[in-house]
């Protein structure tokens, strides 16, 4: 049962057929599914989703599939946790963590985004699948292409970390390194993309791709006890995730399903790679591309497909956008692990090191309540931390040495007497 009503062009308005279509063909605009809300109104209640499964496909009616996906069917419903030692911290009052981190099967948000593409992918006959990535959508790409046993191939800078790198090789992915940056490697998968009729998730099907996001945004609204936080901070690379945080909000509000909209939603990117922060901070339409630099690799995109439109979010929510040094980045995710547990990688950095600064602006008040959108794990981007944790003390098995240890650094180690 669908209710996907057409593809529509997001700046002519023109509407297209629920194909394997992505750009306008008269405008060159971007294609989004639209729904029939009409009809998802009458069935998608609160007790209607929650009487079904922890996964994101408890809102199945607002995700752009004609049948039930076939692969990730477990993908989504992270936790949503209460933050109270980072918010002691920050001098908040009311923080939660979105923990993405977590997400199944890759431990990232791109794992939602994926299990939509592909499964809409084989809905539409492909029989092969592929991306251009910064490496979370290859090591999803990888892995669901893999669980359901679907022919993959996946392009990336050759530069990428080595873990990221591993974590797509291991599930027998073809992998294919590109001497450039993502730009260059989006670039030729476009080209690939048309000549050899695959199926690129972000590229030539991303209207549905891109759809998944939404769930981020509606796992919030419904963990929050059907309420839509006063300000979420989400990490921008090609900006989709932060138009389809906000597009999750206007849709629950406008089926009913929370009483109010009156949410702000603030971009964040690395210093080293951040067109849309500077298109936002100088109030430019434009999205100038950049040559990034950063160690957030997951969020270097210099020319984001979406720039235009996530600048334009934050501005209709009356939001803003800050970027955060590498150094910053690194302290931040120190910070996230030792407060609450919770180990991001980079882009988690990124995203709570901009969470502090617009604190301290005073554009996020220190009273209402917050999200803070953690997209991506800690162990995946190790890298980002070499030398800059304290190495252990290495001493031989006996309590004597220990004893000695002890000594030697004073307090750290409590001593019962
Ligand atoms: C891809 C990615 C993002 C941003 O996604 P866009 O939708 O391209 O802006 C954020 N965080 C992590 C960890 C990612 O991998
Ligand atoms: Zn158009």
């Amino acid at each position: 049962m669908s209710f996907i009503r057409a593809l529509k062009c997001r700046e002519c308005g023109k509407e297209y057929p629920k194909e394997a279509l992505h750009v306008c063909e008269y405008c060159f605009g971007p294609l989004e599914v639209v729904y029939e809300y009409e009809d998802i109104k009458k069935v998608l209640t609160r007790d209607v989703i929650t009487s079904r499964g922890p996964s994101m496909w408890r809102y199945r009616e607002l995700l752009p599939l004609d049948r039930e996906p076939t692969v990730g069917s477990q993908v989504g419903f992270t936790p949503l946790v209460r933050a109270r030692n980072l918010a002691d911290a920050l001098g908040l009052k009311e923080l939660y963590i979105k923990n993405d981190a977590v997400n199944y099967p890759s431990l990232s948000f791109k794992d939602r985004v994926v299990s939509v593409a592909i499964s809409r992918a084989r809905e539409m006959g492909f029989e092969v699948v592929a991306c251009a990535s910064t490496g979370n959508l290859a090591n999803s790409v990888a892995a669901n292409a893999a669980a359901c046993g679907m022919e993959n191939y996946v392009f990336i800078p050759y530069d990428l970390e080595q873990t990221k790198i591993t974590g797509t090789l291991v599930y027998g992915s073809n992998v294919v390194g590109i001497k450039g940056t993502y730009d260059e490697v989006n670039r030729l998968c476009s080209e690939i993309a048309g000549k050899y009729g695959w199926a690129f998730v972000n590229i030539n099907i991303r209207p549905y791709y891109a759809e998944g996001s939404k769930a981020f945004g509606f796992e919030i609204a419904e963990q929050l006890g059907w309420r839509l936080p006063k300000h979420v901070v989400v990490p921008m690379a090609g900006g989709s995730l932060i138009t389809k945080v906000w597009k999750a909000f206007k849709e629950f509000h406008a089926l009913g399903l929370v009483p109010e909209l009156d949410s702000k939603v603030y971009g964040a990117q690395a210093t080293g790679c951040a067109p849309i922060v500077t298109a936002v901070k100088t109030g430019s339409e434009l999205i100038k591309p950049v040559k990034p630099n950063t160690i957030a690799k997951s969020l270097a995109i210099g020319n984001p497909a979406d720039g235009y439109y996530s600048a334009k979010t934050i501005r209709e929510s009356n939001g803003w956008a800050e970027d955060a040094s590498d150094e910053e980045i690194v302290s931040a995710i120190k910070l996230l692990a030792e407060t609450e547990g919770i180990f991001a990688e980079t882009a988690g950095g990124v995203t709570l090191a901009v969470t502090k600064k617009l604190i301290e602006q005073g554009r996020i008040p220190r009273d209402e309540s917050v999200v803070i959108s953690i997209t991506g794990n800690g162990l995946k981007t190790q890298e980002a931390l070499q030398g800059r944790l304290e190495e252990p003390p290495v001493i031989k098995a006996s309590l004597r040495d220990f004893d000695e240890l002890v000594r030697s650094v004073g307090k750290k180690y409590a001593v019962k007497m």
